[in-house]
């Protein structure tokens, strides 16, 4: 009987990706924007793995640099650690890199106006303006959106108060202008009514300069000094606030925070929040679990984000330096199979967790889309998340296809947005990435929609 049910899904699953890679034949296959140049960058710099960390390395510091000399100093230092691995003729000219004059002063803005170029592919602006001019567009393809701005882990209590003022200002920005909008039914509402159209993402770790594991309750305490006003806001202004998930050690003081906040009388019965959920993490399933009984004890259901996971590398190194467990699964499939274990167990329970899955992996998503119609759910009652900036056509073919495809938006400088940005490209040139072998690599359509699991057994299979 499990197993008649695990058919049917596989085969709906097979025919949601077709029917998504069908429409996706008639848009042009570029994954991030069209500028030839960055297009050959990306690919270059894919191509080898020592070149891609010097590139990255290269553009994590740049927005540090002040002057051409320090920029082409950097250049040719970095990218003179990849000389083996560079063509003859660049290896030479990195030699006779200019580093003043007219010339360097030339390469240096080049170099600059190239990293702000790439990094505008993922940021839609760089204050709150231009944020909603993005938005505002792509409202026009029936895309909603969730916006962040940009900065991580603050140092000082100064730059957490910035913080705070800044989403407070982003909540009452954004709605007076956005909910003066035509409405958009398909982005509007869910299976149960309207829902905010202002929804706005924020990482808790923004919030406190001492945001500290070793100390939970204290960390708690002071998270939600400053998350209060925030939350209030939102309620007042009909918003929605989604806490986004950093690295692996944050991850229970996250689910604590959220949990004790929403706890409060004054957010108790309060639907519009949500948080993102990691499948990568190997206890993932047991913290679902957990927040399911939670949100039933609290009696309001919340909503749950369900992403891969953006820190990947970072987990593994972090594990392997210390000689710790790693908290991440080792192999793409697994994480994948996860993903699609726990999809499972949110449209199960979405009574509760109200379920987005944030992917751009056709596979996953058309798997989402499968179990949903095996359970005969009503149209609305899932989300799907993008990032702003990736896999545009996949986008539209979802829309194409009457789903509610929200966009994660982030703005902000260059400098408090690097760490964002090498993510980005971290991600889009993994060897395992999704989007990578779709549209650069061009596998088979067959193989990309294959069921993760598929990947074990042939392991097994081959002596
Ligand atoms: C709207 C939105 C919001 C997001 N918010 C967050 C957030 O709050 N926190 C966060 O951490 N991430 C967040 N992400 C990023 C997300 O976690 C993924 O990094 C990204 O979406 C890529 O996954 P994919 O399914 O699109 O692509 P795929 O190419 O199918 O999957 C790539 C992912 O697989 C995993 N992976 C890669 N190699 C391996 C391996 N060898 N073993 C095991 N697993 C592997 C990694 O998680 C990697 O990111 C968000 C993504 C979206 C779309």
């Amino acid at each position: 009987m499990k197993s008649d049910l695990a058919a049917d899904v596989e085969q709906r699953t097979a025919s949601f990706g077709r029917e998504i890679f069908a429409r996706l034949g008639h848009t042009p296959m570029v994954p991030f924007g069209p500028a030839w140049w960055d297009e050959r960058l990306m690919e270059w710099s894919m191509a080898d793995e020592a070149i891609k960390l010097q590139l990255f390395r290269f553009v994590d510091v740049l927005p540090l640099l002040r002057t051409p000399e320090t920029i082409v100093r950097h250049l040719r230092e970095y990218f003179g650690e990849a000389r083996e691995h560079l063509p003859g003729w660049l290896t030479l000219a990195l030699r006779y890199l200019p580093r003043g004059g007219l010339l360097g002063k030339w390469l240096a803005a080049t170099a600059y106006r190239s990293a702000e170029r790439l990094a505008r592919k993922f940021i839609a602006g760089s204050n709150l303006e231009e944020a909603l001019d993005s938005i505002a567009l792509q409202r026009r393809r029936s895309l909603a959106f969730t916006v962040d701005r940009l900065g991580e882990a603050t140092i000082t209590e100064a730059e957490a108060e910035r913080a705070q003022a800044d989403y407070l200002e982003l909540i009452d920005g954004l709605s007076g202008e956005v909910n003066a909008w035509k409405g958009v039914d398909l982005i509007d509402r869910d299976d149960m009514g309207p829902i905010p159209r202002v929804n706005v993402s924020v990482k808790l770790s923004a919030l406190y300069s001492q945001f500290d594991p070793i100390d939970p309750d204290g960390t708690s305490r002071a998270v939600r000094v400053r998350l209060r006003p925030i939350l209030h806001a939102a309620r007042q202004r009909s918003a929605f606030v989604n806490i986004d998930m950093e690295q692996h050690s944050y991850k229970d003081l996250t689910l604590q925070i959220f949990r004790e906040v929403l706890d409060e009388a004054s957010f108790r019965d309060w639907p519009h929040v949500g948080i993102a959920i990691q499948a990568y993490l190997r206890d993932t399933a047991h913290d679902l679990e957990e927040l399911a009984g939670w949100a039933q004890r609290r009696g309001t259901p919340v909503t749950v984000r369900l992403v891969k996971g953006a820190y990947w590398d970072y987990e593994t190194i972090v594990s392997v330096q210390n000689g710790w467990p790693n908290p991440v699964w080792s192999h793409k499939w697994e994480t994948d199979a996860n993903y699609e274990r726990l999809t499972d167990f949110l449209l199960r329970n979405r009574r509760w967790l109200r379920p987005a899955l944030a992917s751009h992996n056709v596979r996953s998503l058309a798997h989402a889309l499968a179990v949903a119609q095996t359970l005969r759910l009503p149209p609305g009652s899932l989300e799907i998340q993008m990032l702003y900036g990736m896999a545009e056509p996949i986008k539209d073919t979802l829309v194409s296809l009457n789903q509610r495809v929200r966009v994660y938006t982030p703005y902000g400088q260059l400098l408090p947005g690097m760490a964002y940005l090498v993510r980005r490209l971290l991600e889009n040139t993994a060897n395992e990435s999704f989007l990578r072998a779709s549209f650069t690599e061009h596998v088979p359509e067959a193989l990309l929609l294959r069921n993760p699991l598929e990947f074990d057994r042939d392991r097994r299979m081959t002596p």
